[in-house]
This record gives structure tokens, C-alpha cells and sequence, in this order.
């Protein structure tokens, strides 16, 4: 079915990123997941052809095109090269963390910050979840305790994306811990604060270019002047920002389908058994049939989310749904091609192979899917 979200512009940007995704990180992306970490390199070549920052103001260093479609296309392009990990961390940054800084960050705080993002020169985490808490955002423990000029910073984060190399990081912290979720805030931590220290770089079961890691801040003394937004607003800050969050997983995960199984129709009409193409077998047809529907329906309802949200009308709760739908949706196509790849389907030279193991925590991150379905259940005021 005819896509009718994207323009000519949109067009021309997809070619000149699928060739930055060709040029600049396939080459390197073996080598990218024996390290676990993407290279500093990558993030400035990002930055001088403008892939970071997009929606930040001109004045700011950014190109001042607000149109998360440009969000969507890298997306899709990295997914469809193989490479989603190669590019995972830059989407955070892009579509994750700037937003906070753009929606919450004083003028002084941009004017700090927001250049040196664009440029690629500074990366950036966000940092809620804790060995002790994911789910349960309101029990984090991390603490914020004013003292003059300044909070002092203690705590642990784990699985914490771009942490191994992040210049900044968005730390959930509490700096009221009586008050609860209404005692949260968001500080922000720099590169060379005394005491702020990474933890190890974790080993993950997929997604292997894209940087997780443990933090942790031992009496960090962080200057009041990086408080991001209103101190006890954070929890709130959070629920605003996750729909976008949430819609970035169905993206990635209907791009997914697509790929797999655009790769797997392919393997059918080539691989033969008993003397025939795999595909001609009926079992082979109906699976394919099949995907192929329940991937043109995802797509219709996840471009929908996409104008919902350009419109600024997308919930959260329909947000939700994309997340958990699009990805449980994902990891049974992806299930399906290794199927069909027979015994190259498990192994990780094919590219579906890596396209199994990197779908696996698309219903984990970013909410579980069961998470996901407790937001929309209780609009349905049950
Ligand atoms: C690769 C990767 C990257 C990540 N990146 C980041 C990041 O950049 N920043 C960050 O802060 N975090 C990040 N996370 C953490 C991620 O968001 C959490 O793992 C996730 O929110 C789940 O939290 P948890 O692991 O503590 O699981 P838990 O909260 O312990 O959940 C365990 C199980 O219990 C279920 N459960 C919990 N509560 C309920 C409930 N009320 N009802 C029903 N079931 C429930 C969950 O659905 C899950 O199945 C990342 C995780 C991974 C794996």
C-alpha cells in the first residue's frame, strides 16, 4: 500500500542518510559489535552532516526543522541496512534526550549544551532505571540532596544507553525522597564531575554496536544550575516525553518486519527443496501471506501514530499500543523468517540471524509490553 506520509524533501533526505548509513557505518559495524560501543568518530561525521539535532533552533546549532519524519527515515534506513545498533544511540540522542533539553532547558542551559549535541561533540543519556527499579519509576533510588549551590548525587543506573560514552546524562534522581513520585527531578550530570563513574559495559544478547552500561555517582557534587526544569516536576517531565519513546519502538519495529521480510522472500525464491524454491511450498506461502497482511496493517496504524504525533495529538496511550503491538508483531515475523531460513537462520553470519537476537528486547526497553498494556487498561478505567 501507498505510504502518504513523506514529501520530496523527505525523499532527498532518505537518499543522502542511506548513503551516510552505507559509507559510514557499515564498513565499520563488525568491528563496532565485537567493541559493544560505536566510535566518537561516527558521532562527529553525524554531526557535520547534520543528522543530530535536526529540530534544535538554528541558534542552537541545530537545522530548526521540526518533522519527526526525519526521525522515521533514519530509523527505517539503519533497520533496513542491518545496522539498527550502529545507529540506536544517535536516535536516543535525536529523539529521546534533546527533546527534554529543548522542552525543560533554561536559554543558558541550550546555549551550553545544545551546539556541542549537534555537532556530535557531546553525547547523551537519559538515566532512570536502577539495578533495584526499571518499571517502578517512582521507587528510584538515587538521591539529590541540596547543599548550597549544588545537590549532592549518589546512586547506581544500569542498562543506561550511550552510558559508556555519554558526555551528559539525564539522571532521574529524587531530591525530596518523602514526597514520593512528586519528590523526582532531573539533573544533569557532565563528563569530569568528581565522582561520577562508569560502571561496566554490559553484554548484551543483541544490539551489540549500541552502548549500555552502568553509572554510578558517588557524592557528585552537581552545580544547581543543572537542574532541568522545576525541581519535583520530573516524574511528570518523564510521562510527557515517554510517548514519543514509546512510538520510536513500533517505528523501528514495523522497519524490522519490513526488512525481514523483504530477506526472507528472497531466501524462499532461492533456496530450493525437493527440487523446489522453498517458497512454492504452500506452508511457505501462507506464512508469507500472512506477514505480509499483519505488516501492511501495522504499517497503516503506525504512520497513523506518526501524523497523530506530528499533530501533537498522539496519547500515551495509543502511544503504548504501538510499542506493544509493533514489537510483540515484530519478534513473531522475525520468529517466522528464521523459520524459514532453515538452519542459516540461526546463524549469526545471516543477517536475520542478528535481526532475532536484536528484536528480542523491543517488548522489554522503554516500558515492558505489560507495562504498556497497564497504561491502556486503566483508560479504560478498569
Ligand atoms: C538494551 C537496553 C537499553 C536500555 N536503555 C535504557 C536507558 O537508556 N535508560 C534507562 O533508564 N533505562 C534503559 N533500559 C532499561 C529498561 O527501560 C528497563 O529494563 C525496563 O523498563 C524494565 O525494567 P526492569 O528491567 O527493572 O524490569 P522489572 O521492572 O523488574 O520487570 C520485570 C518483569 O516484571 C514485569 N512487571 C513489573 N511491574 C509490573 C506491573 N505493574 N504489572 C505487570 N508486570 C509488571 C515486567 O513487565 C517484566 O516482565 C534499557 C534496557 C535495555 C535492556
Amino acid at each position: 500500500m501507498k505510504r502518504t506520509l513523506f514529501t520530496e524533501d523527505h525523499r532527498l533526505f532518505r537518499d543522502s542518510y542511506r548513503h551516510f548509513v552505507e559509507k559510514e557505518i557499515v564498513p565499520f559495524y563488525a568491528q563496532w559489535e565485537k567493541d559493544g560501543h560505536v566510535s566518537r568518530e561516527l558521532w562527529l561525521k553525524a554531526g557535520q552532516q547534520g543528522f543530530l539535532g535536526l529540530q534544535v533552533p538554528e541558534e542552537y546549532g541545530g537545522a530548526g526543522v521540526d518533522d519527526y519524519r526525519y526521525s522515521v527515515i533514519m530509523m527505517e534506513e539503519s533497520t533496513r541496512a542491518g545496522v539498527t545498533s550502529g545507529a540506536g544511540g544517535m536516535g536516543l540522542h535525536n529523539d529521546i534526550v534533546i527533546p527534554y533539553i529543548l522542552a525543560y532547558a533554561t536559554p543558558e542551559q541550550k546555549q551550553r549544551w545544545l551546539p556541542g549535541m549537534c555537532a556530535g561533540e557531546i553525547i547523551s543519556a537519559i538515566a532512570m532505571t536502577e539495578p533495584d527499579t526499571g518499571s517502578d519509576l517512582a521507587a528510584v533510588r538515587t538521591s539529590a540532596q541540596r547543599q548550597g549551590d549544588a545537590y549532592l548525587l549518589n546512586g547506581q543506573k544500569t542498562f543506561i544507553t550511550n552510558g559508556f560514552m555519554a558526555d551528559l546524562v539525564i539522571t532521574v534522581a529524587k531530591t525530596n525522597p518523602a514526597l514520593g513520585h512528586k519528590g523526582i527531578s532531573l539533573i544533569v550530570v557532565e563528563e569530569g564531575m568528581e565522582g561520577f563513574k562508569r560502571g561496566r559495559l554490559l553484554d548484551k544478547v543483541g544490539l551489540k554496536a549500541q552502548d549500555t552500561a552502568e553509572l554510578i555517582f558517588e557524592d557528585v557534587r552537581v552545580p544547581v544550575h543543572n537542574l532541568l526544569g522545576a525541581e519535583g516536576q520530573g516524574f511528570y517531565y518523564l510521562m510527557r516525553q515517554l510517548a514519543r519513546e514509546r512510538l520510536n519502538v513500533g517505528v523501528g519495529a514495523l522497519a524490522a518486519c519490513e526488512t525481514a521480510l523483504a530477506m526472507t522472500v528472497e531466501y524462499c525464491k532461492q533456496r530450493t527443496a525437493f527440487g523446489k524454491p522453498i517458497g512454492s511450498f504452500q506452508n511457505s506461502r501462507f506464512k508469507l501471506a500472512e506477514m505480509q497482511t499483519e505488516i501492511e496493517i501495522g504499517r497503516v496504524f503506525i504512520d497513523h501514530c506518526i501524523e497523530e504525533l506530528l499533530e501533537g495529538t498522539l496519547t500515551p496511550e495509543v502511544a503504548a499500543m504501538a510499542k506493544w503491538w509493533g514489537s510483540d508483531l515484530q519478534k513473531r515475523v522475525v520468529d517466522e523468517c528464521v523459520q524459514l531460513h532453515g538452519g542459516y537462520g540461526y546463524m549469526l553470519e545471516y543477517p536475520i540471524a542478528r535481526a532475532y537476537l536484536d528484536a528480542r528486547v523491543q517488548s522489554i526497553y522503554a516500558g515492558t509490553n505489560e507495562i504498556m498494556k497497564e497504561i491502556i487498561g486503566r483508560s479504560l478505567g478498569v
